[in-house]
């Protein structure tokens, strides 16, 4: 239900993605590992077009994107299919929690108050924040900020949530409460892909890993065969250091 066909992706002469061929199936878990620079947030990025790919192609569901020449509807079609978690929540200080989550569903979606609100509040409770919704981030925790942008993710009803690196900014023990949260959703069925350096999420979480070192897919394949049989030399190599 999602494709990426052979995408590239060029910073000045600092080629990121060399020919990406990712296919994810609707409901799947998929983690993508590997060292830092190795083109992980880059790839995330350009499945909703954050990032413009130099060439190939992304498909969400029914909708294909060409990356050579695409409108400004085919963008916006192609994000109105996802929603981002991002690294540092990416909220708007100004607003409260509720308000926050309802953004997207009145601007973008054209929902009345009302229904957004609602759906907001569920999405909220959702994510154990039914009792902040007056709250503003700044009141927050790190890890409580972090759920506020999964509950916002969720109100899109989006295709798939694509989340970059959702617990690297955390400290240590507000870890647990966000990947929690993150597992809850997953057994939901809705289709994620996460870059995460959480090995113990991976392994136990998703039902697919994306190995990728230097711009490129080295290795995937089923959490258990990758953590306990990888292929790969580079992909040993990496998870001997990491976990
Ligand atoms: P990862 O997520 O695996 O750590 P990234 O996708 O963030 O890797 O980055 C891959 C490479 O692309 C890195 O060398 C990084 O410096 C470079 N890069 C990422 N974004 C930009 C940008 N906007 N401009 C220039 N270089 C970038």
């Amino acid at each position: 239900m999602i494709k990426m066909a052979n995408i590239t992706k060029a910073f000045g002469k600092h080629e990121v993605l060399k020919g990406i061929n990712l296919t994810v199936k609707k409901g799947e878990v998929v983690c993508i590992l590997g060292p830092s620079g190795s083109g992980k947030t880059t790839l995330l990025r350009c499945i909703n077009y954050l990032e413009k790919p130099n060439q190939g192609e992304v498909t969400i569901g029914d909708f294909t994107i060409n990356c050579k020449r695409p409108s400004k509807q085919d963008i916006h079609t192609l994000r109105k299919k996802t929603a981002m978690v991002f690294q540092h929540y990416n909220l708007f200080k100004h607003k409260t929690v509720l308000e926050n989550v309802m953004e997207g569903l009145v601007i973008v979606q054209k929902q009345s108050k009302e229904t957004a609100r609602q759906t907001s509040i569920q999405m909220l409770e959702k994510v154990g924040l039914g009792s902040k919704l007056d709250a503003y981030p700044s009141q927050l925790s790190g890890g409580q900020q972090q759920r506020v942008g999964i509950a916002r993710a969720l109100a899109l009803n989006p295709e798939v949530i694509l989340f970059d690196e959702p617990t690297s900014a955390l400290d240590p023990e507000l870890v647990g409460e966000v990947l929690e949260v993150i597992q809850k959703i997953a057994k939901e069925g809705i289709t994620m892909i996460v870059v995460t350096h959480e090995m113990g999420f991976a392994r136990e979480v998703s039902n697919h890993v994306v190995f990728m070192d230097q711009g490129v897919i080295v290795e995937e394949g089923r959490p258990q065969d990758i953590f306990s049989d990888a292929k790969e030399e580079r992909t040993r190599q990496f998870l001997k250091r990491i976990t």
